[in-house]
């Protein structure tokens, strides 16, 4: 068993070709796993957020069925039909079904093959820089939260501190010894993310009076500042902000969109965040 394991993992060390290739495959099985957490994860913050609302009141808390991220098994949300394990291989799945329920042929939401297919690219260019690493678990890690966030603040505008609070420890905790950056500079960046965002809120509310973006950012580039450091933060800042302002005018002029309609601005941040992870040596070092 053992020397298996050890031949296995000699063979993902020396064969480049074989250690992307099935990391592509778990990042297709981690995208299916992040499309229930950014399905599932606001319902059971709201259904906390009732709950507590009734405590407060003193009425007794609804008892509603056990719904976590693993139970109960996904269903089509037109027809109920349970899905089998057979209908839900990441990509295939979709394919073979033409992108529809086996049973009611009701359209499947394309955005779960996107995810899938997102994460899939994204843990090949992982294992493709880092090699069979440490760096390379981590990264993916990182990643994945990014884009539950991501997909999570698109459909809601919230970024949960389930996972933007538990990022920033493990961006703390990955540098302690050999991470990304040295542990004083994570630090230094986690107060400099959540401080540098605060300060603009604020500013921005004090000139405006309105509210250009929400706590959860704030806490998402101090999560990023613990992953790679305070150095990178003003090219994260940066790059986000000319996305989103890019993203932002383009909206009112093509789709017609008004001025006053939020926008979240977590997507650019994790945006960021990844080109942080690829390119974070090549940006401090062009400053
Ligand atoms: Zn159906």
């Amino acid at each position: 068993m053992i020397d298996s394991l050890i031949k296995i993992s000699t063979l993902l060390q020396e064969n480049n070709t074989v250690f992307v290739s099935l990391s592509v495959v778990l990042g297709l099985v981690i995208g299916s796993f992040l499309n229930v957490v950014t399905y599932r994860l606001p319902k059971m913050m709201q259904r906390e957020w009732q709950n507590n609302c009734l405590e407060l009141q003193g009425q007794p808390i609804s008892d509603i069925k056990q719904y976590s991220l693993v139970r109960p098994r996904s269903a089509c949300p037109h027809c109920g039909h349970m899905i089998s394990a057979l209908e839900n291989i990441p990509v295939i799945s979709y394919v073979i079904l033409k992108g529809q329920c086996r049973i009611c042929k009701a359209p499947i939401n394309p955005r779960y093959l996107l995810v899938e297919a997102l994460t899939g690219i994204l843990f090949g260019f992982i294992s493709w820089k880092f090699g069979y690493s440490n760096n390379a678990l981590f990264a993916a890690i990182f990643t994945s939260a990014l884009i539950a966030l991501t997909f999570i603040d698109f459909d809601t505008q919230l970024l949960p501190d389930d996972i933007t609070l538990p990022l920033l420890w493990l961006g703390l905790v990955f540098n302690l010894n050999t991470g990304f950056t040295d542990i004083k500079s994570a630090v230094v960046g986690a107060m400099a993310g959540y401080l540098a965002l605060w300060c603009i809120y604020w500013l921005f509310k004090f000139v405006t009076g309105k509210e250009g973006m929400g706590y959860g950012d704030f806490k998402l580039l101090a999560a990023i500042g613990a992953w790679f450091g305070w150095q990178l933060l003003p090219a994260v800042i940066l790059l986000s902000s000319l996305l989103g302002a890019a993203v932002g005018v383009g909206l009112i002029f093509l789709m017609k969109r008004g001025r006053e309609t939020p926008m979240p601005f977590g997507p650019f941040l994790a945006i960021g965040g990844i080109a942080a992870l690829f390119f974070g040596t090549q940006i401090a070092h062009s400053y």
